[in-house]
């Protein structure tokens, strides 16, 4: 290989390094200076291809189709009491060619008021974290367990959950990801049929028909508890070894 070209790989292999300590150090919460602010935009060469169409997915004309088909079927929703007190259903968007499916447990009141998944606080907080893994919003997809904000933002209920859930299944299936990252207690323990808390559920790869799942801490709590960062680093590593893989 030409020598120039080798000293410029090298070179961006260490910069690309950098990068990801300096992030993880900001993650977790042991550094956040505001020269630290242009990182999450700087142009990565790490993982290039996560969150471009993979093979499997290159039909995404399909896959849009099959969601549209899904939000129709779903249409003005009463199936639950939830739909007494919301404003707008958040059905979920992003890329049906995504690599990466994030799953939350409900819409909020920004999220209510706007119609779409995570864009109050918590979600500021998720589109960091979304391009820490050098990935853009629109890349990857977001949806919650239920589509409709539970009143007080309240826990949706067991029943609620069991209503709403086989459009976010279909969803999944229609996207097929390479990993689905559930976000919080709530998601982790419905999409594994769990009991156990988040905390003993992240850390280690799980599978919801046939897909790695990584589970993690929800931005809301992150906001709460920032020492948990380092550990929601962790896990957002853990997704970029399955998509990278
Ligand atoms: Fe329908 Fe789901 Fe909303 Fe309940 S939460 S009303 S099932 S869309």
């Amino acid at each position: 290989m030409n020598p120039d070209k080798i000293i410029k790989e090298e070179l961006l292999a260490t910069l690309t390094g950098l990068r990801w300590s300096l992030l993880s150090l900001r993650y977790g919460g042991i550094a956040d200076w505001p020269h630290m602010a242009g990182l999450e935009t700087m142009p990565a060469k790490g993982p290039s291809h996560i969150g471009q169409p993979a093979t499997e997915h290159e039909n995404s004309v399909d896959g849009e189709k099959v969601l549209s088909s899904i939000q129709q079927d779903l249409g003005d929703c009463t199936r639950c009491r939830l739909h007494r007190t919301r404003t707008r259903i958040v059905f979920g968007e992003g890329s049906v060619g995504a690599s990466i499916v994030f799953v939350g447990e409900g819409p909020g009141f920004e999220e209510d008021q706007q119609g779409r998944p995570f864009v109050g606080r918590a979600g500021k907080l998720l589109d960091k974290m979304i391009r820490a893994l050098g990935l853009a919003r629109e890349q990857v997809y977001i949806c919650n367990m239920v589509k409709c904000r539970p009143p007080d933002n309240r826990t949706p209920n067991s029943d609620e959950i069991e209503v709403c859930s086989p459009f976010l299944v279909k969803q999944i299936e229609a996207i097929r990801p390479q990993v689905i990252c559930a976000l919080g207690a709530c998601s982790a323990q419905n999409l594994l049929h769990s009991t156990s808390p988040i905390s003993r559920l992240r850390g280690k790869i799980h599978h919801w028909r046939g897909i790695p799942l990584v589970a993690t801490f929800h931005p809301a709590y992150l906001l709460r508890n920032p020492a948990q960062k380092s550990a929601a680093w962790h896990d957002l590593v853990e997704l970029l070894r399955i998509v990278s893989g």
